[in-house]
């Protein structure tokens, strides 16, 4: 195999294990359908085997998934999020801890998993979320819904490895602005020059990648927009978060998410502060995006 095939041998069979286990197939069921020995399919989870095309449009079509996925690397179906408390997702189990209002999405959580990934690489990540308790196939699928507290587990881990410092947060968001973090959502925002029509859009969407916040914009001017967010009550059961480091963590993250998502070619320096934080006493957090000059 070609590196690019090795590649996509990779994405294709993570993708159909992830389905099976979401979908609670056995390997045999799979390598009924696609007319191979079990073995075989093995292989191909694995990323041996490249399963022919017509095996991959049956399985496509056997288990609804988009054709295109293999090329993606990931399963978007964009969806809603539904908020669960579900310990188990067809076959993968999640810790409890991970169960507690699973209101972010794969989505969300892949900037996090991405420099993960990184900074330790593939392999060492996988050993990462197996220790956490999650299955790596879990986050293929990217409505894939999950607690607050793996994010704020998984930035513990990397503050304890060294890779994360709070003043280098900004750098894990870098990248955002790829296809890759948003599926099929991605449509409008390659398209959006300007950076406050981004950001309601982004905000207009935000019910795809997580239900723990209401946004709502405030107020718009020429200069600058307003916007706020309204944590759900389950921010009180997540025990973790009696710890206000970690509350305030979660507003940092969005704060450098929204600001790299806004970045665009016509105004390079987009400033996001947040004035107001509904963990220090205020009603709601409130963020102001702002274009500086370059
Ligand atoms: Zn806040």
């Amino acid at each position: 195999m070609t590196p690019q095939e090795r590649k996509v041998a990779r994405q294709t069979g993570k993708i159909i294990s992830s389905v099976r286990k979401s979908k609670g197939l056995t390997q045999g069921s799979i390598a009924v359908q696609l007319a191979v020995s079990q073995s075989a399919l093995s292989k191909i989870e694995h990323g041996l085997l490249i399963p022919s095309v017509h095996q991959w449009f049956e399985f496509c079509k056997f288990t609804g998934v988009p054709v295109d996925s293999h090329l993606q690397g990931y399963v978007d179906y964009s969806r809603p999020v539904v908020k669960s408390t579900h310990t188990q997702e067809g076959a993968f189990r999640l810790p409890k801890t991970y169960a507690v209002e699973r209101a972010s999405t794969a989505r969300t959580m892949l900037p996090l998993i991405k420099w993960l990934e990184r900074n330790e690489g593939e392999k060492k990540a996988e050993a990462v979320l197996t220790e956490m308790g999650m299955d790596s196939d879990y986050f293929i699928q990217l409505d894939h819904t999950i607690g607050v507290q793996f994010g704020l587990d998984l930035i513990a881990y990397l503050q304890r490895r060294g890779i994360y410092s709070p003043e280098g947060a900004q750098s894990i968001f870098k990248a955002v602005k790829q296809r890759g973090y948003h599926g099929s959502l991605w449509t409008g925002y390659d398209q959006t020059q300007e950076p406050f029509e981004l950001m309601a859009l982004l905000l207009s969407r935000a019910s795809y990648y997580e239900a723990n916040f209401d946004y709502v914009v405030e107020a718009q001017t020429k200069k600058h927009l307003d916007f706020s967010s309204k944590p759900g009550s389950h921010f009180k059961e997540i025990k973790t978060l009696a710890n206000h480091d970690a509350r305030f963590t979660i507003c940092s993250h969005r704060r450098g998410y929204f600001e790299h998502m806004a970045e665009s070619s016509i105004a390079q320096n987009v400033v996001v502060e947040e004035v107001e934080c509904a963990f220090k006493g205020a009603k709601k957090c409130v963020f102001r995006m702002r274009m500086e000059a370059s």
